[in-house]
């Protein structure tokens, strides 16, 4: 089985990369991917750079130049629901564009042309998270995940997205990721550890946050390589 594991930024794939230690580094789309073999499968690594199209070109990539069955995401992203802190887990149960807007033709905000406003992940992937979670005795939020270009540190601004997608989590890459893969019929997973709450203060508290909970996220995905890799041997 090849996996493919994406983040958005160096800092949520670096643990990642020092966890496998050795790997091979191919350019390609300008861009750096990681390749290494983990219990007879192959693992290929990558950020996108931060972005929705950044996002897209980089899961694109993953697996059709690399061939990957599984995609795995691993980052960080600004809180909306109150119980969610810093360093918190959630999953994304369905993704949504906060940002892309034809209402003016009487389509609901986020609806995607041909498509629809939601982009839902594979079912079998969050119930094998939620295994691990209680196993491991970690609190793993799921929720609604809102993805748009923008780095939400607004309190009104988050409200709207709140209310209008029922998102529990906003951030810059899983729905682009999530379409990407839905198109091309590749399972997917979303994690994101919490390092903002999406409001003034975010800017600051991202920056001091986002290598630990990075980390957090990216741990938690080591543990489901391990149980995906066991599943098929
Ligand atoms: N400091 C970076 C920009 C970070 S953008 C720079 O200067 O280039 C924030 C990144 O973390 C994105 O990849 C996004 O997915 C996630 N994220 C975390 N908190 C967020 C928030 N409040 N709004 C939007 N994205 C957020």
């Amino acid at each position: 089985m090849k996996i493919a594991i994406m983040g958005a930024m160096p800092e949520e794939i670096a643990p990642l990369l020092e966890y496998f230690k050795v790997y091979e580094t191919i350019v390609y789309a300008n861009n750096s991917f990681y390749k290494t073999t983990y219990k007879n499968h192959e693992i290929i690594i990558a950020y996108s750079k931060i972005g929705k199209v950044n996002a897209a070109i980089t899961a694109l990539s993953l697996i059709q130049k690399f061939g990957c069955e599984q995609l795995l995401f691993s980052g960080v992203a600004g809180a909306i629901s109150k119980d969610l802190s810093i360093g918190d887990l959630i999953v994304a149960t369905a993704l949504a564009q906060h940002d892309l807007d034809i209402s003016a033709f009487g389509h609901p905000y986020g609806f995607v042309p041909e498509g629809s406003v939601f982009e839902k992940a594979d079912a079998r992937l969050i119930a094998i998270a939620k295994k691990v979670a209680q196993e491991k005795g970690i609190k793993l939020k799921e929720g609604i995940i809102a993805t748009g270009d923008q780095f939400i540190c607004d309190s009104t601004k988050k409200e709207w997205i709140a209310k209008t997608f029922d998102a529990s989590a906003l951030e810059m890459e899983g729905a682009s990721v999530a379409l990407t893969c839905n198109a091309l019929g590749v399972k997917f997973f979303i994690l994101r550890s919490i390092s903002d709450a999406a409001d003034m203060d975010a800017s600051f508290d991202f920056d001091t946050f986002l290598q630990s909970s990075a980390s957090v996220s990216a741990d938690f995905i080591m543990a489901m390589v391990d149980r995906l890799v066991d599943d098929q041997a």
